[in-house]
């Protein structure tokens, strides 16, 4: 119960059946399921009136490790009673110890911490247009689909229809190519083009690969040209599509990289990461009261030391490919549609069947999945998923589809 008194007079508009209370006070920002989750463990969540859900959402494909892992508990912990903040204008050991992490051995050495995704993305822009300034470049080549974070920079680099009409004007500079076409890049560039940037996996436009050949054409095309490749590897890095970061799949290394998401397995800690050519912001240029502060970098070096390593890493590819494998049978058992993505961050098609109807179903039974389209699953569970709850996973939607 609040101490204060409501704001207004608690009439039924105010009220959706179902839903907390107090969740009139939030800014109804998203849909939201009446569901109240108060414990997660591993893969398992609970809500306020004890029920179970198995929980392939994971945070957004945030939960590297599960819900609550030991190893983030006692980052927190050991650190939180240690030192919290003593201002980014100080050095920290935490930060130190994380960006030599993530930079040793590395071309792609040079770190900023930020907070968000977002934030990280909008760090690479800015990062870009310092490196185009003296040349007068400053336009970046992005992609139909892609998605890059709500900030007005980032909603203006993202190529996803449904922001277009949103908050005009735009940053300008941004102009669009199409996945997997290095044609349409080429036409993109302009002699102000600084930069192109893209998700190695489109995400949020449902799971959409960028091959290897694409990528290194791009590599090829952005290096010719004297411009900067930026990946996006907010949702694809720390181990989610089964190496440390999607990138050297193919082969290629970027001149700047973004991570997010599952670097702090459940907290917010982002990065920019960039090469010593590419890394050109003067003293002022940026910054953060809160970017790189000790109690998450700690987390994300703990993280890291975990998913990092070379078992850990296989495993994902191995789990990932069971999950595939299931998820191909299933489709072929209900005549549904591709499965796509890779390491475990997967997607399957559901041919004619509405895909948010089923996410309702699925919480029903007690399953929490994503549509990131109509016709759409996302799976983006912990990277230490068991064999077994995958099993339970593909029980559940067998049931649904059924
Ligand atoms: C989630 C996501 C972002 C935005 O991250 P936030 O932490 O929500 O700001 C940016 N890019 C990609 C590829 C993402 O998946």
């Amino acid at each position: 119960m609040s101490v204060y008194p409501a704001a207004q007079p608690h009439t039924a508009e105010h009220e959706t059946p179902g839903l907390p209370l107090q969740s009139r006070y939030l800014m109804p920002i998203t849909g939201r399921p009446p569901q109240v989750f108060v414990r997660g463990q591993g893969s398992l969540l609970w809500d306020d009136r004890g029920r179970r859900y198995l929980d392939f959402v994971q945070g957004w494909a945030v939960n590297t490790l599960g819900h609550c892992p030991p190893v983030v508990r006692q980052a927190l912990a050991a650190q939180s009673a240690t030192l919290l903040t003593p201002s980014p204008a100080y050095f920290n050991q935490p930060a130190l110890n994380l960006a030599e992490r993530i930079g040793y051995g590395s071309t792609l050495n040079q770190v900023f911490f930020a907070n968000s995704g977002a934030e990280a993305n909008e760090g690479a822009i800015k990062l870009a247009r310092r490196f185009g300034a003296d040349s007068g470049r400053y336009e970046i080549v992005t992609f139909h689909g892609g998605f890059h974070g709500r900030t007005l920079a980032c909603m203006s680099a993202s190529g996803k229809a449904a922001f277009d009409p949103l908050f005009e004007p735009k940053v300008p500079g941004f102009r669009r190519a199409r996945l997997n076409d290095i044609d349409s890049v080429a036409a993109q560039i302009t002699p102000a083009t600084v930069a192109v940037m893209l998700e190695p996996v489109q995400g949020e436009a449902g799971v959409f690969e960028a091959t290897s050949g694409f990528l290194q054409q791009l590599r090829t095309l952005t290096a010719d040209a004297g411009l900067l490749l930026i990946l996006d590897e907010i949702q694809t890095g720390v181990g989610r599509t089964g190496s440390l970061w999607c990138h050297t799949q193919a082969g290629i290394t970027p001149d700047i990289m973004t991570l997010g998401k599952g670097l702090g397995a459940g907290v917010p800690i982002s990065a920019l990461v960039a090469t010593e050519q590419a890394s050109c912001f003067q003293p002022g240029d940026q910054g953060g009261t809160w970017c790189g502060n000790p109690l998450m970098c700690a987390v994300g070096d703990a993280v890291l030391s975990t998913a990092a390593r070379p078992d850990f890493l296989a495993r994902v590819v191995s789990v990932g490919a069971y999950l595939k494998e299931r998820l191909q049978s299933l489709s072929s058992r209900h005549g549904l549609g591709d499965v796509r993505g890779r390491g475990l961050l997967l997607a399957l098609d559901t041919g004619g069947i509405s895909a948010p109807q089923v996410v309702d179903r699925a919480l029903e039974e007690g399953l929490l999945v994503n549509a990131p389209r109509k016709d759409t699953l996302r799976f983006m569970p912990a990277l230490n998923v068991l064999e077994s709850e995958i099993d339970e996973l593909v029980g559940i939607l067998d049931e649904i589809f059924g």
